[in-house]
């Protein structure tokens, strides 16, 4: 690694689910991606602005912003926009992790590789037995806590009065609710700023609004906090989102019909799959994101991993003591689903 800086030679970057160049005849259920294309608003939106593509980007993203605060309930003040969440994460790491990041044990891995990167502490907070997390935990602890809810990779959805209670421990410390799953079932920590100035919410537009290949995510928070991201922005990349995305994204926010379609669908078809598999005796995880955890009902993860692949199944495995009799399977369209259903029914019936 000549000329390489030393101090990343610990840096184990984040791997990301496989992205085959073709997915013919393949059922991707790996990188909890949208069935469903975009919105059609949002592709004639986003076709109308590839004529504008000499120009550079809005760096304010007025527009979209606008859009974004209007659909969330806030002021435009306080939304910023992200190249995909991940660089929300990013710029948020890099501004207002001074004293330390917390994180769980089990968790969108992401976080961990940040706080290298940007050469921040970080405390590790184990989940419980059931993969369940315990704000009590956290008394005491110091550093910015990022926490997913729903949690990945496991779909636990922690209520609000215990997203409030983990504000209240310490108003000193800021927390990062990363909200990447919030739209299929739960309740937005949004709601919650007026009363906590130490909150901030991320969201994204790769899972709900079938945009992950536009990449395009946001941030949520006081004016103050958002100032401070937009000073870490505008020093990193101040076009850090492009036209095309960003007038696809303002014509998906509107298109609410197909937001609330697409991702009943994806409601519907996870509560079926949940209890089909629970029939084949799997332990399934209760899940308010667009994703199951289930473990076959030999505890062998890697073997339902290997058999669906087989079938051209392609589902999210990982490694380790806990995670290891546990498979991430993404919640597909109806016929995507049944054919999982019929895999599993094959392979443990
Ligand atoms: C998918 C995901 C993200 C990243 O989303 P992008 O907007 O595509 O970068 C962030 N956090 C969690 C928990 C996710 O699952």
């Amino acid at each position: 690694m000549d000329f390489f800086d030393t101090r990343l030679y610990g840096l184990e970057p984040y791997i990301p689910g496989e992205q085959p160049k073709s997915i013919k005849g393949l059922v991707k259920l790996n990188t909890n991606e949208s069935p469903f294309p975009p919105s059609k608003r949002a592709i004639k939106a986003g076709r109308a602005a590839a004529k504008r593509l000499h120009l550079y980007s809005d760096p304010t993203a007025s527009v979209l912003i606008g859009a974004i605060a209007c659909a969330v309930g806030v002021d435009t003040e306080c939304v910023a926009v992200g190249n995909g969440s991940d660089e929300v994460l990013a710029f948020l790491t890099a501004g207002f992790c001074q004293n330390g990041m917390i994180i769980n044990d089990i968790t969108y891995g992401f976080y961990k590789v940040l706080a290298k990167l940007y050469n921040v502490n970080k405390t590790v907070v184990p989940v419980r037995e059931d993969f369940s997390i315990e704000v009590d935990d956290y008394l005491g602890k110091s550093g910015t806590v990022f926490i997913a809810n729903p949690n990945a990779p496991t779909g636990l959805y922690l209520g609000l009065d215990k997203i409030e209670r983990l504000l209240c421990q310490d108003e000193s410390r800021l927390v990062v609710v990363d909200e990447a799953y919030i739209d299929f079932g739960g309740e937005s920590a949004v709601a919650l700023l007026p009363k906590h100035p130490n909150l901030v919410v991320t969201r994204t537009f790769s899972k709900s609004r079938s945009l992950a290949g536009g990449r395009l995510g946001f941030v949520v928070a006081s004016k103050q906090i958002i100032d401070g991201f937009m000073r870490v922005k505008n020093s990193f990349h101040p076009y850090n989102v492009g036209t095309v995305t960003q007038q696809m994204g303002i014509a998906a926010v509107l298109d609410t019909a197909y937001f609330d379609y697409t991702r009943g669908v994806v409601i519907n078809n996870r509560e079926a799959m949940k209890d089909g598999l629970r029939a084949l005796g799997f332990t399934v995880l209760d899940s308010k994101t667009n994703f199951l955890f289930v473990s076959p009902p030999d505890g062998n993860g890697k073997r339902l991993y290997d058999e669906l692949r087989k079938r051209a199944v392609l589902v999210r495995y990982f490694e380790g003591d806990r995670l290891s009799p546990y498979c991430r399977i993404t919640v597909g369209s109806d016929k995507q689903s049944a054919f999982v259903l019929k895999c599993a029914a094959e392979i443990y019936g």
